[in-house]
C-alpha cells in the first residue's frame, strides 16, 4: 500500500517484542517500509517461558511465511484435569479433554519473529518517548535524540504503552486481587518420574485446589531437540507474614495444596526460570484511532487463563497485513482494523475474568468432580464463548 500522495507507505512500530515483531512483518509483507523502536537493549529472547498457541495459528503463521517451519515447538493434543485425593498425597485424574496446543518457548517465538522481520529498521535500546500527531498529517515518534514522521504508528509497546495515551487516554491494567508464578526447569526435573513424563508427552495438565489452580505442560528448550518443564500457579499473593522473596512463596503453595510429585517439581532448586506478577487486564474501547493504532498487550491484557495474549497479537498482525492490502486509504486500513480487534480485545477480557472467577476466585469442590462435572463446569465458565483450551472430553 502506498500513502495518499502514491510513495510507500511508512509505517513506525513502538516496541520490538512479540506484537511489535509481528507487526513489522506485516507491514513489510503490505508493501510498507517499517521501523521499529525497541526500548530496551537487552536480550528479549532470555525471557524464557513457555507459552500455547492454537495449533491452527501456528500453522497459518508459517503458511504465510510469518513464522519459520523450523521453530521448534511441543505440540499436544488433550487436557488432563488433576486434582489432589482427599486426605491422601497422591494426584486424581479427573477428566481428559481434546484440547489441542502447540507449546512454544517465548524466546524462540520472539527470535523467530525478529528474524521473519529482518528486512526492517529495528533500533535497540531506542526508546520513545512520546507520539503525537503530525501536523502535515501521519504521526511523530521522537526519542530522547529523534523525531520522525510516519503514516501509521503502530504501538506494540505492552502494558504501559505510550502510544495509548494517543487513541485510548487514561486505560490502565485492573489488578485481579490474585498472583501468577511462572517457572521453567530442566526435563531431568522429571527423571525418576515416568508416569509424569508419560502424562506430559502427550497432554497439558491442569492441577485444581482450593484457591487456585496450576497447568504444567512441556516447552521446547534452547538447545535442538531439548525440552523443559515449565509451569504457571495461579492463587493469592504471599501474606504480609511471608519475609522470603515472593517468588519462593509458590512452593509454599504446591506443598500446602499439590499431590506430592507434582508439589516436588515446583519445590526443586534448579529452575532455569521463576518470576512472580500480579494479574491484571483491561482493554482499550477502540485499537485505533488514524493514524495510530495498538496491538499485543498495550491493545488490551487478558487474564493468562485464556492462554490467548501472544495469539491475539499475531492474530493482531495477520488483520493488519489483509487490512493494508484491502482498504482504499491507510486511514480506511486502521478503521478496518479497529472494527475487529477491539470487539476481540473486549471478548478475551470478559472471558478471563469468567475464568479468574471459576479457576482461582470462586473454585469448585475439585475432590468431588469427575469427567461429566468438569465438562459441566467449563460449559459455565465459558457461558458460549469459544476457547481453544476447552475440548470434548475424551473417551
Ligand atoms: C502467566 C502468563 C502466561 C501466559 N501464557 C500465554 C499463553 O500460553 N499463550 C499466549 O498466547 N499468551 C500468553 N501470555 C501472554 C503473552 O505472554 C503476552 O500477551 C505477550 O508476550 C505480549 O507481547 P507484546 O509484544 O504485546 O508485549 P511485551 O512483550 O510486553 O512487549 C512490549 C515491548 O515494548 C517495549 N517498550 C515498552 N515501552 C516502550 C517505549 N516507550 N519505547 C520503545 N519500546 C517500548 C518493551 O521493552 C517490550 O519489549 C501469558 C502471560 C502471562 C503473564
Amino acid at each position: 500500500m502506498a500513502d495518499v500522495a502514491g510513495a510507500v507507505l511508512r509505517i513506525g512500530v513502538v516496541g520490538g517484542s512479540v506484537a511489535g515483531c509481528a507487526m513489522a512483518i506485516a507491514g513489510a509483507r503490505a508493501g510498507a517500509q517499517v521501523t521499529v523502536y525497541e526500548r530496551s537493549d537487552g536480550a528479549l529472547e532470555d525471557r524464557g517461558f513457555g507459552i500455547v498457541v492454537p495449533p491452527d495459528l501456528h500453522r497459518e503463521l508459517v503458511a504465510a511465511g510469518y513464522l519459520d517451519a523450523g521453530m521448534p515447538t511441543a505440540p499436544v493434543s488433550s487436557r488432563v484435569w488433576l486434582t489432589r485425593q482427599s486426605g491422601r498425597f497422591a494426584a486424581r485424574e479427573l477428566a481428559r479433554q481434546e484440547a489441542a496446543v502447540t507449546a512454544c518457548h517465548w524466546g524462540l517465538l520472539w527470535r523467530t519473529l525478529r528474524a521473519g522481520a529482518g528486512a526492517v529498521r529495528y533500533h535497540r535500546g531506542r526508546p520513545v518517548t512520546e507520539v503525537l500527531r503530525a501536523p502535515s498529517g501521519g504521526a511523530v515518534i521522537r526519542t530522547a535524540d529523534t523525531e520522525e514522521v510516519y503514516d501509521i504508528v503502530v504501538g506494540a509497546d505492552g502494558p504501559r504503552s505510550v502510544t495509548r495515551e494517543a487513541v485510548a487516554p487514561g486505560v490502565r491494567p485492573v489488578p485481579a486481587g490474585y498472583a501468577v508464578w511462572r517457572g521453567t526447569l530442566p526435563l531431568t526435573a522429571l527423571d525418576g518420574h515416568p508416569h509424569q513424563l508419560e502424562l506430559l508427552s502427550t497432554a497439558w495438565v491442569t492441577l485444581g485446589y482450593r484457591g487456585g489452580h496450576g497447568v504444567f505442560y512441556l516447552i521446547p528448550g534452547a538447545e535442538p531437540g531439548s525440552r523443559l518443564l515449565a509451569y504457571a500457579i495461579y492463587g493469592s499473593p504471599p501474606p504480609a507474614s511471608w519475609t522470603a522473596a515472593r517468588e519462593t512463596y509458590v512452593r509454599h503453595i504446591a506443598e500446602e495444596h499439590f499431590p506430592a510429585d507434582w508439589a516436588g517439581l515446583v519445590g526443586r532448586g534448579e529452575h532455569t526460570s521463576l518470576a512472580y506478577h500480579h494479574v491484571a487486564d483491561f482493554h482499550a474501547p477502540q485499537v485505533a484511532d488514524p493514524p495510530f493504532l495498538l496491538a499485543g498487550d498495550a491493545a488490551s491484557i487478558t487474564r493468562p487463563h485464556t492462554a490467548s495474549g501472544a495469539t491475539k497479537a499475531l492474530q493482531d498482525a495477520l488483520c493488519l497485513e489483509r487490512v493494508l492490502r484491502g482498504a482504499p486509504s491507510p486511514a480506511d486500513a486502521l478503521r478496518g482494523y479497529a472494527a475487529e480487534r477491539s470487539p476481540e480485545g473486549a471478548r478475551l477480557v470478559a472471558l478471563g475474568r469468567r475464568l479468574g472467577r471459576a479457576m482461582v476466585e470462586r473454585t469448585p469442590d475439585w475432590t468431588a468432580m469427575g469427567a461429566a462435572e468438569v465438562a459441566a463446569w467449563s460449559r459455565a465458565a465459558l457461558d458460549g464463548a469459544d476457547s481453544y483450551l476447552y475440548g470434548e472430553a475424551e473417551g
